[in-house]
């Protein structure tokens, strides 16, 4: 662990390194320094849990038609305005949240008053839960909802013994972490969604992450375990032709079959000032990135 003095770490695991003071948080909210460590705070803490179809990560092309039971915990490294899952991916360990959607002339106080419950659940009960969900078309378990890698130990732990147990292992992640964590999680992964939010640092640096480290996570992922990639297209953000084709074009690079999910933007969170994405200009871009990719799939239309 990189120390700067005085008892302050450097956190390695992704692009912020936040300097971590004992006992302090960082920018994710779920990480801290304990005896000179960068440990998870959020370790087996559950805010979320539901059994979805795999179709609902979005995967297309990994065990179609299955379910896979799929946990949220909180915290996230990016600070997205458009957060579809806000109310847990900005909460902290006490459960609260910023809800800009409470307005009104008394919004400082109204914010304090939301709250989410946070379970515990231990990687062997969560085990337990994905083996008894086995009769309802269950395959394993999903990491998902808030940014699971902010707790990277907790997805390495059950996924060694899901695999162990003969389950399956899911990763949605926007990948922007380094590669500590990488190394770390790859081999107990088996198929992951991974967020490409944009093809420009301009985007990437308003939501607080980095394009170069996500392309190097996506990059290393599809060598060791099945890829699909998600675009959220949000219009005059990241919707333009030319972005869309240098995207795809670099994904094809990789592999042509890597399935690239194009998803329709909605109004949420603080990005309340445009409507949802013209599903024509959705089509167009569809057919683009088509002239790189050979699995190009269009979603929440
Ligand atoms: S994982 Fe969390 S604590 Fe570590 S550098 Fe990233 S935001 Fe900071």
């Amino acid at each position: 662990m990189n120390e700067v003095g005085n008892g302050t770490i450097k956190c390695p695991y992704c692009p912020h390194h936040c300097e971590l003071s004992e006992n302090s948080t960082g920018y994710c909210r779920a990480r801290t320094n304990l005896n000179g460590q960068s440990v998870s705070i959020n370790y087996g803490k559950v805010t979320s849990i539901a059994l979805d179809p795999i179709e609902k990560k979005p995967l297309a092309h990994f065990y179609p038609g299955s379910k896979i039971l799929s946990v949220g915990s909180f915290g996230c490294n990016l600070r997205c305005s458009f957060c579809q899952n806000y109310e847990i991916s900005q909460c902290q360990e006490n459960g609260h949240y910023d809800d800009p959607a409470m307005g009104g002339s008394s919004e400082k106080n109204m914010r304090r008053q939301q709250r989410i419950p946070i379970y515990d659940v231990s990687p062997e009960r969560l085990i337990e839960i994905s083996e008894e969900e086995k009769e309802n078309g269950n395959i394993g378990v999903a990491f998902t909802y808030n940014e699971p890698l902010v707790s990277w130990e907790f997805v390495r732990d059950v996924s060694q013994k899901l695999h162990e147990n003969g389950q399956k292992t899911v990763l949605v992640s926007n990948g922007c972490f380094t590669e500590d964590v990488i190394q770390e999680i790859l081999p107990f992964i088996d198929a992951m969604n991974i967020d490409l939010k944009a093809f420009s640092e301009v985007f990437y640096k308003k939501c607080g992450g980095d394009l170069e480290t996500v392309k190097h996570f996506i990059k290393r992922a599809a060598e060791c375990c099945h890829v699909e990639v998600t675009t959220l297209l949000i219009p005059g953000e990241n919707d333009s032709q030319t972005e869309i084709d240098e995207l795809s074009s670099w994904l094809s690079e990789i592999r042509p079959d890597i399935p690239l999910h194009l998803t329709r933007f909605f109004p949420m969170y603080r990005m309340m000032d445009r409507g949802p994405t013209d599903i024509d200009t959705m089509r167009k871009l569809g057919t683009i990135a088509l002239n790189h990719l050979k699995h190009v799939h269009l979603g929440n239309i």
